[in-house]
């Protein structure tokens, strides 16, 4: 298992486009690998490459379903609406309104380079929309409607 340090909002490498991935090499799947290794350490529910410092567009999502992998992403197709919470592991603490499509289909390669087709809802359809955004140098701040605020965690008894 490795860990890779997460790169925090400020950090320029978050503000830029991610390239195209042509070919899965050994150095790309121990990235994937250490990708998932750092979002589950960090209890996240997504994580994109540039968030580890490599601007290559790669995405791992875990909602709790198992991990999801997706390279190259793009989202084909969305619909309906859903307004919520949204944090991000490259803003630690912190939460913000914001509004996503309610269904998001992804077109990727996953990790033997093959197309596929994914679909997803309520969560899932905001994890897709969120580490997509990353690969573009997006991050949620810029949709969150209000302001970003500390998130209270229940004291600990
Ligand atoms: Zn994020």
């Amino acid at each position: 298992m490795a860990l890779r340090k997460i790169r925090e909002f400020g950090d320029e490498v978050l503000n830029k486009e991610c390239k195209e991935v042509t070919k899965m090499t050994i150095r790309t799947k121990v990235l994937i690998n250490d990708m998932l290794d750092t979002m589950y350490e960090a209890m996240g529910v997504g994580l994109a490459a540039p968030q580890v410092g490599i601007l290559k567009r790669i995405v791992v999502i875990d909602i709790g379903e198992g991990p999801i992998i997706l390279i190259n992403p793009e989202i084909i197709e969305t619909s309906g609406e859903q307004t919520g919470e949204e944090g991000c592991l490259s803003l630690p603490g912190k939460a913000g309104t914001v509004t996503r499509p309610n269904y998001a289909k992804v077109k990727a390669l996953n990790e033997d380079m093959e197309e596929v087709i994914l679909e997803g809802e309520g969560l899932l359809a905001r994890a897709f929309c969120h580490e997509i955004d990353h690969l573009d140098g997006k991050l949620y701040t810029r949709l969150v409607e209000g302001e970003v605020h500390d998130v209270n965690y229940e004291e600990e008894e």
